[in-house]
């Protein structure tokens, strides 16, 4: 078989994504699944509507493309702020879009009115993160001003935390985009639907006690992924952790002693890592390297086996008890920056299966 692959089990997605739709469903939350770690492929796509999932989300406009190109159907969301070059794709290619910029909207409803259509917008409001987001003391400007466009409409807010400083949602932070929700819908005298509240590190907030508020939509790849929350990378309960396997080959096994010779420099990804004196290892090196995934992302299956360090075209491994003859092949689990590395390596096949009892165990509660 080729390697390096990546070992994809739709089956394992597909469960994940039903898990969380129906307990999100039990708490009033509808689930948008997003495709952007998958690249927008569209065997992922579809196995997410068949989950139940309505909406797709991405972030880049060319995966909406591909989606489109494949006849995937369903309604689709771009979920980074457009590109102001790209107004005109965007507006063809995705129903909704998540916008900060006026400016942005203008080139939109311009975009739409030439395409003879109506683009949705979901504007972001800014909660503590410091990524994306109009500050809340603006929203009601905002939200006036994106009525005036013609070929816009206003579907809701939303916001997007825990990405760029690990701000945690909770009771607080959600508790001010339900209050929001409800400004806007007074001040100007009509309910605006939508109210998403972010991603899968909302994930302990929604399924855990209290109240929801106005949430009512959350935009979702890791959890379904991964079937974990990025805030403490815990496993969720009922969820697989392991629909995804990176597969790598032995091209050298040998024993070599534990600590480098010679002065010590940097290599070419910064400072080596200083190794204890153990004596003499039986070294392999695999056939993957940073310009296929993130080696720092990747832990071998079988438990014995150790990463010492990586290059741009391999991965170094201390085999510790394993044989590793060469030509064999060495499995590893993945964490998010490794898969999405991974996805978009042109050197990493994607084999796509459908047989969730092939490895591992759902996680228990
Ligand atoms: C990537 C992203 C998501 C999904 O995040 P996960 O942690 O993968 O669930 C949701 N919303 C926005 C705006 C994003 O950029």
């Amino acid at each position: 078989m080729t390697a390096p692959r990546l070992e994809i089990d739709l089956s394992k997605i597909r469960h994940n994504a039903q898990v969380l739709v129906k307990k999100l469903a039990d708490r009033g939350i509808g689930v948008s699944g997003v495709t952007k770690a998958m690249l927008g492929n569209p065997l992922f796509a579809n196995t997410l509507l068949s989950a139940g999932i309505r909406g797709l989300a991405d972030s880049r406009v060319e995966d909406i493309e591909n989606m489109r190109k494949a006849g995937v159907d369903g309604q689709m969301e771009l979920i980074r702020s457009p590109m102001l070059s790209q107004a005109a794709r965007v507006v063809k290619s995705a129903n909704i879009s998540l916008n900060t910029e006026l400016e942005t909207i203008a080139a939109l409803s311009a975009a739409a009115g030439a395409q003879n259509c109506v683009h949705g917008i979901l504007l972001m409001v800014e909660l503590g993160d410091l990524r994306e987001g109009i500050m809340p003391s603006d929203l009601e400007d905002m939200v006036r001003r994106t009525l005036a466009f013609p070929n816009i409409r206003l579907d809701g807010i939303g916001t997007n935390l825990a990405c760029q400083n690990g701000v945690v949602p909770d009771a607080r932070n959600m508790g001010e985009l339900s209050a929001l929700a409800d400004a806007i819908d007074a001040t100007f005298d009509r309910t605006f639907p939508v109210v998403s509240g972010g991603n899968s590190a909302n994930l302990n907030w929604a399924l855990g006690e209290g109240k929801k508020g106005r949430i009512n939509n959350l935009r979702l790849g890791e959890a379904i992924l991964l079937g974990c929350e990025p805030l403490h990378r815990q496993p969720l309960d009922g969820l697989y952790a392991d629909a995804f396997v990176l597969v790598a080959e032995v091209i050298e096994c040998k024993t070599k002693p534990s600590q480098p010779t010679g002065t010590i420099g940097q290599t070419a990804f910064g400072a080596a890592k200083s190794a204890a004196n153990s004596g003499p290892i039986r070294q392999a090196l695999l056939a993957i390297g940073h310009a296929d995934t993130d080696p720092t992302g990747l832990a071998p299956i079988h438990q014995s086996l150790k990463v010492l360090g990586a290059s741009s075209d391999h991965l170094i491994l201390d085999t510790q008890d394993q044989t590793c003859p060469i030509g064999s092949e060495v499995a590893f689990s993945l964490n998010y920056s490794a898969l999405i590395h991974a996805m978009a390596s042109p050197f990493v096949t994607k084999q796509y299966h459908q047989n969730s009892a092939s490895r591992g165990s759902i996680a228990a509660a």
